[in-house]
């Protein structure tokens, strides 16, 4: 048994992936298709928020006539499932982040450190989203959409499913969160996780700093910093004095 091992919770759209628009096209396409209704999404600001969150919003824009959300939800769920899929693996648009998959890959071959996710995706979409990369086998366990609207309940829900699964208790200091978005931040230090916030999604480090992260990362290609990081043997020396080199400034939808 390791001692002292370290639990990463990484959040996916921003941070791990980007679907390159077509979350936002399935979204559509399933909205169209039960309520005829086109741009559902439209003015919706997608990042950190849970897919049900999302779907809230476009029914309120749209004044969709929708009498219990939850149930119609699960229904518009299901064609948006169908969507998705087909279009994410039709589309050369969806990649992975610069340095997404050489981390991940060391990560797990590293004996003390265990790997989960944490993310507003239902767990379906989300599974989805890192197959089109061949990337979803990594991640045993996670907090999804679908375990809660609320970011930092589905993260919590992720760090107990990680702490039966890895059977490790992993106590407060030994477990992070790693997303792009200042939600990311304040829903993981309401599980009092350390938090990583990375600068390859919309928000740039600007924006980041002021939700105080642990440490900033302008995006994860540094694997050696990144486990020195999470191992402690550099100090961030004020919550986000480290960083570092300002983000491309580049934004994208993570949709
Ligand atoms: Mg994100």
């Amino acid at each position: 048994m390791v001692k002292n091992p370290i639990l990463l919770i990484f959040d996916i759209d921003g941070t791990l992936a980007d679907s390159g628009g077509v979350t936002r096209i399935a979204l559509e396409r399933a909205a169209m298709e039960l309520y005829g209704v086109e741009r559902t999404t439209k003015g919706i600001a997608a990042w950190g928020q849970t897919d049900l969150n999302i779907f809230q919003l476009m029914v309120a824009n749209n004044n969709l006539p929708i009498e219990d959300l939850q149930q119609e939800f699960d229904r518009f769920s299901k064609l948006y499932v169908t969507h998705l899929e087909e279009i994410l693996f039709q589309s050369d648009r969806p990649r992975l982040h610069n340095g997404v998959r050489a981390l991940i890959e060391r990560l797990i071959t590293e004996p003390d450190i265990c790997i989960a996710l944490g993310t507003g995706n239902i767990e379906l979409t989300a599974r989805m989203k890192l197959r089109r990369h061949n990337f979803d086998h990594h991640f045993p366990v996670g907090g999804f959409g679908s375990d809660s609207s609320d970011r930092a309940t589905l993260l919590k829900m992720g760090l107990e499913k990680a702490r039966r699964h890895y059977d490790q208790p992993f106590p407060v200091g030994s477990y992070w969160v790693i997303g792009d978005t200042p939600n990311d931040i304040t829903s993981g230090k309401r599980i009092a996780a350390e938090t990583v916030a990375v600068c390859t999604g919309t928000y740039k480090r600007v924006d980041l700093i002021p939700h105080r992260p642990t440490a900033i990362l302008t995006d994860l290609t540094d694997s050696d910093y990144f486990l020195a990081l999470v191992r402690r043997q550099v100090e961030p020396s004020d919550g986000q004095a480290m960083l570092f080199v300002e983000a491309s400034g580049e934004e994208s939808d993570p949709l």
